[in-house]
């Protein structure tokens, strides 16, 4: 099947109870047996509940996996594949990773005795200069943020599999619609549902594909003992979102191109970062590894003052300044005082994150509106 028939059929069933041919928000949280152990599948709804195995096995689907687990956010998501670890394993990761990745990598997992390096792993020469014989994982971001530096999948997967390492990938800014890294040689993908996938602002969660059986039964031993499992209604709600994922990414990858195009041309506008222009750096990688080039687009004001950044966030009107992204509506962003304010300033200029840094989450609305919104706010 292509991905958007996919999308809509693959994984999903009819209710086999009524022939429902959306599935059923099963609001339970046990499940009668007739006789001690015999039942039908379903003991408990932490453990396993009908409308999260079919947004399980959708998610698996579009991620090429076999096995899909969800989880009641991302972090949730991360924290599960994290305890896979021990005390004294170390984690090779990305210098711009997703914050509360680095939160919970830094200030929870480190006081469990795992170590975490991180570097700029769109150089992979890098990556392997960090491997030692602790070295258990390597965890890839990509594209990031609000950067969006490319990093080779394939290339990590090379190195991951001669040190016979775990390569993790968060595909959250991506989705399976432009890339699906266990086909580029990822162990395990996750997702925050929260974004693209659920795709409506509207529900918070997270995901977890692979395709082997032994790491499915780790990851869901310990989702079951920890406890980070979502709400049928939340399932739900990501079950629908997913049926329009490749609808609504075609169109956040032409405004995003088209929202681009026009702020790299704009005379007020320093710089643009988006991974579909030839001379972004990652470009080739990310014309090899993905289909398209999403939604995000981060930009700097000439002069680069915080005043003028805070100026074009007020002044924006369709493009809502919120947290979060991958939505149906456009959202903007300032890293500097948002995100990203916990960094120090010098360490902040070093990443790249200047201050009049603004990031869009270019949405599904008509691109000309779009545009006459930052034209107007910008000046
Ligand atoms: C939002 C996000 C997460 C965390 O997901 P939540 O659903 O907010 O817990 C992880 N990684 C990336 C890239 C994200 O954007």
């Amino acid at each position: 099947m292509k991905f958007g028939t996919k999308a809509i059929h693959a994984g999903v069933e009819p209710d086999p109870a009524t022939g429902a041919i959306m599935t059923p928000i099963y609001q339970t949280s046990t499940y009668v047996q007739r006789s001690p152990g015999d039942h039908k599948g379903y003991e408990y709804s932490r453990t396993h509940n009908p409308t999260r195995t079919q947004l399980q096995n959708a998610v698996a689907a579009l991620e090429n996996g076999t096995h899909g687990l969800c989880f009641a956010s991302g972090m949730a998501a991360i924290d599960t594949i994290i305890k896979l670890l021990a005390p004294g394993d170390e984690v090779i990761s990305t210098n711009d990773l997703y914050g509360g990745s680095y939160r919970i990598f830094t200030k929870i997992f480190q006081n469990y005795g795992i170590k975490f390096h991180f570097t700029n792993m769109a150089d992979l020469s890098k990556v392997e200069a960090l491997v030692n014989e602790n070295t258990k994982m390597i965890w890839v971001e990509t594209p990031t943020n609000p950067l969006l530096n490319i990093i080779d999948i394939k290339g990590c997967a090379g190195i991951a599999k001669k040190h016979n390492l775990l390569l993790v990938a968060d595909n959250t800014f991506a989705t399976p619609y432009l890339q699906t890294p266990l086909d580029l040689g990822a162990d395990i993908v996750m997702h925050s549902l929260t974004k693209y996938m659920g795709g409506h602002s509207d529900v918070v969660m997270g995901a977890v594909v692979v395709n082997d059986d032994g790491l499915r039964d780790r990851l869901a031993f310990i989702q079951n003992s920890c406890g980070g499992t979502p709400g049928p209604q939340d399932c739900f709600l990501v079950l629908r979102g997913i049926k329009t994922l490749h609808l609504r990414m075609e169109r956040h990858c032409q405004n995003g191109r088209k929202v681009a195009e026009y702020l790299k041309s704009h005379p007020e506008v320093e710089k643009v970062y988006w991974p579909g222009f030839e001379d972004h750096p990652g470009h080739q990688v990310a014309k090899e590894q993905m289909r398209d080039f999403g939604g995000m687009v981060s930009f700097v004001l000439k002069g680069d003052k915080v005043e003028d950044a805070t100026n074009v966030l007020e002044n924006l009107k369709l493009f809502a300044l919120a947290e979060s992204l991958g939505g149906v509506e456009s959202l903007c962003g300032h890293p500097a005082t948002m995100t990203h304010a916990s960094i120090p300033k010098e360490d902040r200029m070093k990443a790249g994150l200047s201050d009049s840094l603004i990031r869009l989450s270019v949405g599904v609305e008509d691109a000309e509106d779009l545009i006459a919104d930052l034209e107007k706010a910008i000046g």
